[in-house]
């Protein structure tokens, strides 16, 4: 009989350890199924640039798995049973049910409005293509000086100021940090972040929280009107709560607690991986929901998978950042390298070469979705007949 893989999500992590189990397991060993709500790979790392107006390149899975082996299912996730070891979908047939004897959990997250009064009527969100796309019609039809806020000063904040206010210069775009501008950085990197973000006249609110958002504006704590025709809210990331309401052990956050092979530490049948998973890091730190550690995350789930069906060597890669890549516009980026935990060091990359070097990054996400073993031939191994049930104790009369 086959052994049943299921994988939920197809985006930078699902796609990936898909893939990658496709190449380590023999064809008619395994029957492993990926489910993802939209028929395409979206390129998440991108959704700023889909807001600012330009066009991705198009990645229908059925284009990115063909010949793998790997059965597609476009439905949407609604629900797991992690004790009868169930999925429940619906999609173009309606609802049914799919059987799994291995799980691997990847919906990855989606915006998180934390509660702010107004945030979810009116802002607008860049965390995945249906809010970017809303995001980009609403700043395709405002006309020039309007005033556009980017809330949130992380990583997704920085790239969305920056990139709006290069596609349009007409706009009078705005960012509100609740620390200092860039200041997780390197003396390097914040200086040539300041720099850039002048250049492109945006304005910064630095040590500002915003409390709560209307149509045309938001207040912030201190109780200062800030003009908004568009708010872009890039807050942080949340999951999606499927997991939470399982027997699966999650975190305060949500998402599903892995061990080193990303596996629940409850149900040893299920891994987690990317945004969905909390994992730790160098240092015990909780890995960040990022590409950079998420697809790494993939690649240890799928190969501890294989390990343990074919009776091979579990992985033990360990999970490590380098450098935090960031766009700034099309022309010009910011990569600040990091210790194994994330922490700034001295040296950064800065101005045109590290905006290509970004833009090869995220090619290579791409890239690497569909070539999940990064081009290195695998042999596919067998997967080892599962020890019979034992047999039942036979009772001899007294
Ligand atoms: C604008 C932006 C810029 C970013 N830039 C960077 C960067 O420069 N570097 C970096 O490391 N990270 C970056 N990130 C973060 C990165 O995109 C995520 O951490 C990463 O995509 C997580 O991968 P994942 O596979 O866990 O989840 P995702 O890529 O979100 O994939 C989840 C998949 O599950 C599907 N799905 C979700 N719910 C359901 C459901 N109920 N049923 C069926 N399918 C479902 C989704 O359609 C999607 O295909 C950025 C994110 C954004 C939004």
């Amino acid at each position: 009989m086959q052994h049943r893989i299921v994988v939920l999500g197809a985006g930078y992590t699902g796609a990936s350890a898909a893939g990658r189990l496709a190449r380590r397991l023999r064809r008619e060993d395994v029957a492993i199924t990926l489910v993802n709500a939209e028929p395409d790979f979206v390129e998440r790392v991108r959704m700023h640039q889909l807001a600012a107006g330009q066009d991705l390149t198009p990645r229908p899975l059925g284009e990115m798995f063909a010949g793998t082996g790997v059965e597609l299912k476009a439905a949407k996730v609604t629900g797991v049973d992690a004790d009868r070891r169930t999925v429940a979908v619906h999609g173009a047939d309606g609802t049914e049910e799919l059987a799994y004897d291995t799980l691997v959990y990847a919906l990855g997250s989606g915006w998180k409005d934390q509660g702010v009064p107004g945030a979810a009527e009116h802002a607008h969100e860049i965390a995945g293509r249906a809010g970017a796309l809303r995001a980009r019609e609403r700043l395709a039809g405002l006309e020039a000086g309007r005033p556009v806020l980017v809330v949130g000063g992380g990583l997704t904040g920085l790239e969305a100021a920056t990139e709006l206010a290069e596609a349009r210069p007409d706009l009078e775009v705005a960012l509100a940090a609740h620390g200092g501008l860039g200041d997780w950085l390197s003396p390097k990197g914040a200086r040539h972040l300041r720099k850039v973000v002048d250049r492109l006249g945006i304005t910064v609110h630095e040590h500002t929280t915003v409390t709560a958002v209307e149509a045309d504006r938001v207040t912030t704590a201190d109780g200062t009107s800030l003009p908004a025709a568009v708010t872009v809210w890039t807050t942080g990331f949340a999951v999606h709560p499927i997991a939470g309401a399982t027997t699966l052990e999650t975190g305060e956050t949500g998402q599903i607690v892995v061990d080193g092979t990303m596996r629940s530490v409850s149900h040893p049948d299920v891994y987690a991986i990317g945004d969905a998973a909390l994992a730790m890091g160098a240092g015990g730190k909780p890995l960040r929901m990022s590409c950079a550690s998420g697809i790494p995350t993939a690649w240890q789930a799928a190969d501890a998978i294989a390990a343990r069906l074919t009776g091979g060597k579990l992985p033990d890669m360990p999970l490590r950042y380098f450098n935090q890549c960031i766009s700034l516009g099309r022309k010009e980026g910011l990569i600040q390298f990091v210790t194994a935990d994330d922490r700034a060091v001295g040296a950064a990359m800065t101005g045109r070469f590290a905006a290509v070097y970004k833009e090869l990054v995220c090619k290579g996400a791409a890239w690497g979705v569909a070539n999940p073993t990064m081009g290195i031939p695998t042999r596919r191994r067998r997967v080892a007949p599962r020890p019979a049930a034992a047999a039942p104790a036979v009772r001899t009369p007294a």
